[in-house]
């Protein structure tokens, strides 16, 4: 049998052992074998650092793009992987949690990126820092890409998905990749590497695949490589204290095996829909990849009262959930991944029993249907009770695979002391439709969860689940899940970067940043709102006014409005207002001069205010006042796919003393060329 090949230096590259061979978790078929005996793995991070600078030279939008496209790639050729899944063991459904949820976060973090990211190389981030009185020295951060290579080491269990959801924030970074997939599944994130291989999408040098062990893989490691690793804590444990990880500083972020729990409020009543939520559920957990997600739901913590109705409801559920052949549509349940799993989880199950007792399923004796239980990794779900919920074994045995424990709780003040006996976890859930009680047990139990979901029946229509790692949102967690944190939106592709304080003069910052900041040359001439985004230029300004405000105005302001708030409306009010002592021009009537003051009305390349961002009004405006408004190109992002592009403008408006009144930014779409439109 030929083991799999390697994607390395540009190229498939075929090991030169044998390797050992993979069997299906089914039928105990053989699939494939995995080695990577001869592969060179210090020349395969070698190249893709020396060859990763195509991908930095794209833009964040260049780069979502190219995410988006490939989205839609795999999406056409999913059935090629949903189909090899089910030698993993995957059902069709769990196939597309695994293949449709990787090519969701790729769909998510190509907008997230166009949205939240410059059309640039670099990402500035915060506010310029004032370094010295005189406004002559100042401060940025800006991230930018590292050199070297993530190394994205994943678990068996999700060999789309988890490529997928470590590669989307590298790739948008400008960080090359380079997948070690498990090598009990390594031949459907093999299949996934082909795939994106040949559409031909990514830029060279942009994605390596290491097909089996990782051998001297982290011995090559550098200072600017990093590390995200999903798997076993134990493996985790192994490899933060490998010497170049150690040495060189490497960024090593762990996801880890996690004693999630569910939470069953005490406002809870007994025949409610709250406690149907709680018992669906907890069988999704369970069935899921017959259990095997990190996610998935081990402790159960119900009322003691409601212990005995819970039961009986999962114990109904679970009696109809039909494990065998993940091919065969009336199977609900697959085996697990291998026979060793089997064994590793019939271990855990008799741990647990230590402290609780089974009162579903039996390990070692399950119906199956289409299938043989001697040659494929069957297994019945097991459910577990205990009524003392403090035995250890409960909480530090991760039994990964379709096992979960009911413990029953006498007050809810167990609940957080028992939360942090799991030593920190991935996921909790909590149903219950008290707001009170939502409040108090999030605060207790969030600092032991990456994320916590809270279930009611306001919610439970479009919630995704407890189980499910979303890209916006963080997925790690603290202590035995790890201790990192992946997608997240942006806080993954930032953790890709380096970011560097920058200090410099104004007109140095701006010019390394490519923003405008204040104290950097304006220049003054054509008026900017003549000029196209081809002409217009950072630091192009419009000085405009000054205009004198009357209490005309700020009469006339009121009635065509309606605003008549005392303080524009009243005289004796608005004097004894602290603030004010006497009558005052509405911040917006100021924010609308100034537009009148800084507009040039006759058509052109502008072509639609579309907001404004940090409006702050700094001084009251009174009648007689004189405003004059300042207006200057501060940023230009012109989009990958429109013939327009973004201009943010710096916007102060100042009084006759020069004190400013009102500071703002206001957000413009600008066509790229003159008269684009109609071109
Ligand atoms: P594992 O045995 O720890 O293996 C995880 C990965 O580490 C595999 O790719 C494995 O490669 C690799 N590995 C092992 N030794 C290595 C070494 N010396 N150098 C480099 N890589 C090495 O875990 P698993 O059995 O695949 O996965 C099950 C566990 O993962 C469960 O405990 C589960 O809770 C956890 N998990 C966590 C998450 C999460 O997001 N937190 C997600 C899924 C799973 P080989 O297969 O080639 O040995």
């Amino acid at each position: 049998m030929r083991a799999l090949g390697s994607y390395v230096e540009g190229h498939w590259q075929a090991p030169s052992g044998e390797g050992s061979v993979v069997l299906d978790a089914a039928t105990g078929e053989p699939v494939t074998a995995v080695s990577t005996e001869g592969i060179d793995m210090a020349g395969a991070l070698d190249h893709a650092r020396r060859s990763g600078a195509p991908l930095r030279e794209l833009t964040f939008h260049q780069r979502a793009g190219i995410l988006k496209e490939l989205a839609a790639y795999l999406k056409a050729h999913r059935e090629e992987l949903y189909e090899l899944s089910t030698r993993t063991g995957a059902t069709l459904r769990d196939s597309k949690f695994d293949v449709d949820g990787g090519i969701g976060v790729l769909a998510a973090y190509a907008s997230k990126a166009k949205r939240e990211l410059p059309n640039d190389t670099i990402y500035v981030e915060g506010p310029v820092e004032s370094l010295g009185r005189g406004g002559s020295f100042v401060g940025q951060h800006v991230l930018s890409p590292l050199r070297g290579v993530a190394v994205q080491i994943n678990a068996f269990n999700f060999p789309t998905w988890g490529p997928l959801e470590k590669l989307a924030p590298a790739f948008i970074a400008g960080v090359p990749s380079l997948i070690k997939p498990a090598s009990q599944t390594a031949y459907v994130t093999e299949r996934l590497v082909r795939l994106i291989a040949s559409s031909g999408l990514f830029p060279e040098g942009a994605l390596a695949l290491v097909s089996g062990p990782a051998g001297d893989l982290l011995d090559h490691l550098g200072p600017q490589d990093l590390v995200c690793f999903t798997g076993s804590a134990a493996t985790a444990a192994r490899l933060r204290v490998h010497p170049r990880v150690v040495a060189s500083s490497v960024r090593f972020n762990a996801e880890t095996d996690s004693l999630n729990l569910s939470i069953l409020g005490p406002d809870v009543v007994a025949g409610s829909r709250e406690l149907d939520l709680y018992v669906d559920g907890l069988v999704s957990e369970m069935t899921v990849k017959a259990g095997q997600k990190c996610t998935a739901i081990r402790r159960a913590f119900v009322p003691g009262a409601l212990a005995e109705e819970v039961i009986g409801a999962l114990v109904e559920r679970l009696a109809a959930v039909r494990v065998g052949n993940p091919a065969n549509p009336e199977v609900a349940m697959g085996p697990l991944a291998s026979l060793a799993q089997r064994d590793e989880v019939r271990r855990a199950i008799s741990r647990l029993s230590v402290a609780a007792k089974t009162v579903f399923g039996d390990p070692y004796h399950v119906e199956v249907i289409d299938g043989d239980d001697e040659r494929g990794a069957f297994m019945s779900p097991v459910l577990l009770y205990a009524d003392d919920p403090a035995g250890p074994e409960l909480h530090d045995t991760e039994a990964f695979g379709p096992v979960s424990t009911v413990m029953a709780y006498s007050s809810p003040s167990q609940l957080p002391s028992l939360a942090a006996l799991g030593g920190g976890s991935l996921a909790g859930s909590v149903v219950t439709s008290d707001p009170g009680f939502a409040k108090w047990v999030v605060r207790e139990l969030a600092p032991w969860h990456g994320r916590l979901l809270v279930l009611d029946v306001d919610d439970a229509g479009e919630s995704t689940g407890h189980g499910s790692p979303l890209p916006a949102l963080v997925h790690g967690g603290p202590g035995r899940a790890g201790g990192g944190e992946e997608l997240g939106g942006m806080r993954a592709v930032h953790h890709h970067m380096q970011r560097s304080g920058i200090q410099a003069s104004p007109r140095v910052l701006s010019a390394v940043t490519g923003r405008w900041v204040p104290g950097a040359p304006r220049s003054e001439g054509m008026h900017p709102f003549r000029k196209s985004l081809a002409e217009l230029r950072v630091g192009d300004t419009v000085v405009a006014g000054p205009r004198r405000i009357t209490a005309e105005d700020i009469a006339s302001f009121a009635s065509l409005t309606g605003d008549t708030f005392y303080a524009h409306t009243d005289e004796e009010a608005a004097k004894a207002n602290p603030l004010f002592g006497g009558i005052v021009a509405h911040g917006y009537l100021v924010v609308s001069y100034a537009a009148g003051m800084f507009v040039s009305p006759e058509p052109g390349p502008v072509l639609a205010n579309y907001g404004l961002e940090n409006l702050r009004f700094l001084t009251p405006v009174r009648p007689g006042d004189e405003l004059t408004v300042t207006l200057t190109a501060k940023q230009i992002t012109p989009r990958e796919d429109a013939a327009y592009g973004e201009v943010r403008w710096d916007a102060v408006v100042v009084n006759q003393k020069g004190e400013p009144v009102a500071t703002y930014d206001v957000l413009t779409l600008v066509a790229k060329h003159p008269a684009p439109l109609s071109a």
